[in-house]
């Protein structure tokens, strides 16, 4: 059956990211349980004064676990924030809730100690 978004342009398909940057936040992942516990370290190209990334054309390229999202993969991915514009498209249980700016709420990769990174493990209610 056909999908509202199946027909979207590139231009509509980008125009629903909210550019929040929660996607651009460290996840790590339970190897034995494969649950997902975000942190608030956000990768350092995401400038969260103008909430945007500062390599979006090159992202892929410059940090190899930056994924584009697209049609087929957004609803499998299972560490992009429940708030996430594209999931809330493809999962109405999803439901949009107000996405309060990460400015102040999160530090940037450069100024950790990547190896104490559990060290950074949030419970982010709006996430
Ligand atoms: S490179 Fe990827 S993870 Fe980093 S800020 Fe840009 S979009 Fe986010
Ligand atoms: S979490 Fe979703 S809406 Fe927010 S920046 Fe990432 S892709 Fe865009």
């Amino acid at each position: 059956m056909a999908k509202p978004w199946d027909n979207m342009s590139e231009e509509q398909w980008e125009s629903i990211c909210k550019r929040c940057g929660k996607c651009c936040l460290h996840s790590l992942q339970d190897e034995d349980t494969d649950e997902i516990y975000h942190t608030n370290v956000l990768c350092r190209y995401f400038d969260v004064e103008k909430s945007l990334c500062t390599v979006y054309e090159n992202r892929c390229k410059i940090v190899s676990q930056c994924l584009k999202l697209n049609k087929d993969n957004v609803d499998k991915l299972p560490f992009m924030p429940k708030s996430c514009a594209y999931r809330q498209l493809f999962d109405p249980q999803y439901t949009e809730k107000p996405t309060p700016p990460l400015k102040g709420r999160v530090i940037s990769e450069t100024e950790i100690d990547e190896t104490q990174i559990e060290d950074y493990i949030v419970d982010w209610e709006d996430l």
